[in-house]
């Protein structure tokens, strides 16, 4: 005997070719079959969690960025998602028209076709989707002024770091947040700024933006950083979280700078870099500094003066190629100074620095 004769349930003769999921349902003539057939399996509602402050859409306990500025394409993906058209449904073709029935609520008009056991069916249903509001992990944080790690930016000995120095901290920390960000990374933000007379602050979402700030920061404008942890608190999970402090050290001295060194009798040193060693240029020949390995970006040295404190004066006579006269430019008096190898004897005018060590021609 063949199994698909006569339809189990009313006992007529089964369609030739019929279609069904189970042995029992290809079985079934095409009344039985289509008295409880569903072209689309839905769900009653849907409900769909957004951030009230940032608009990001939960899906599967996870907080994703959607960038949608009302919900209807939200929920319009939402409730595609959550039907099910079936499988023995051929030529399928589907609209949907959101009705926004108030802030919070959307009616879905579904409509869909197909042909099933060569019939075409239609079928037209409406899903209420609810829209609820939360606060993300992200935005909760920030409210609460969550952070994991502080950079402290500072100088070695008595100076502070300069404006440039912060305004490139807080570049850098804005820098990595935000490519964290672009990767995806929705708990990378910097929680605070804060000047300080010795420094800046800088508070962070994670330990991990703390450490590669101290360590560009470190890489760019010289310097070396350390770090400490202390266990504050527990997060929303249970799980014990430890906060980092990095503490940064910019060098003593920063390009621009005009130092003495100690023992040392080549004259003083315009700073022209700090990354990884101190480099510079003489101010009496012109011929480039650069301290060793071992000396790094903190020579033992005192700061005569920066380039900002130089002024202009005029270049009187050449003497002769260690030697030139300049006017001293707070007695104009003609005195004779250094000749270093970037001075062109065809200016007028020449940059020179008065200091403890003496009057030096500076680079223009
Ligand atoms: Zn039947
Ligand atoms: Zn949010």
């Amino acid at each position: 005997m063949s199994d698909a004769v006569f339809c189990p349930r009313c006992g007529d003769p089964a369609p030739e070719g019929a279609t069904g999921h189970t042995r029992r349902e290809r079985a079934l003539c095409n009344d039985c079959y289509f008295e409880d057939f569903d072209l689309v399996d839905r769900p009653d509602r849907v409900e769909v969690t957004v951030c009230a402050h940032c608009g990001a859409v939960e899906r599967d306990n996870r907080w994703e960025d959607v960038g949608a500025r009302d919900y209807t394409d939200v929920a319009i993906e939402s409730v595609s998602e959550a039907l099910g058209v079936h499988v023995d449904a051929e030529d399928v073709s589907w609209g949907v028209d959101p009705e926004q029935v108030d802030e919070t609520t959307i009616r879905m008009h579904c409509q869909f076709s197909g042909v099933v056991r060569g019939e075409p069916r239609v079928e037209e249903f409406t899903v209420p989707v609810k829209i609820g509001r939360q606060t993300c992990q992200r935005c909760g944080r920030i409210a609460g002024d969550y952070y994991a790690s502080v950079v402290q930016v500072r100088a070695v000995g008595d100076r502070t770091p300069t404006s440039e120095e912060t305004g490139r901290a807080r570049e850098i920390a804005e820098e990595i947040t935000d490519s964290m960000e672009a990767t995806g990374d929705r708990n990378a933000f910097v929680t605070e700024v804060s000047e300080k007379p010795e420094g800046l602050d800088l508070k962070l979402s994670d330990t991990k933006i703390g450490k590669n700030v101290a360590r560009k920061l470190t890489e760019e404008l010289g310097g070396a950083y350390d770090s400490s942890e202390t266990l504050v608190t527990e997060d929303e999970d249970g799980n014990e979280v430890y906060r980092v402090t990095f503490a940064v050290r910019l060098p003593a001295f920063v390009p621009g700078d005009v130092i003495d060194l100690a023992d040392d009798d080549g004259g003083p040193v315009l700073v022209r870099s700090v990354q990884g060693n101190l480099k510079g240029v003489r101010l009496t020949t012109g011929e480039p500094y650069e301290a060793n390995h071992e000396v790094g970006d903190a020579p033992e040295a005192r700061k005569l003066g920066t380039r900002e404190d130089a002024a202009e004066t005029t270049l009187v006579a050449v003497e002769d190629e260690n030697a030139v006269q300049v006017l001293d430019p707070e007695t104009y008096a003609s005195v004779t100074v250094a000749r270093p190898d970037y001075l062109d004897t065809d200016d007028a005018e020449v940059p020179v620095l008065k200091s403890r060590a003496g009057l030096h021609v500076l680079p223009s």
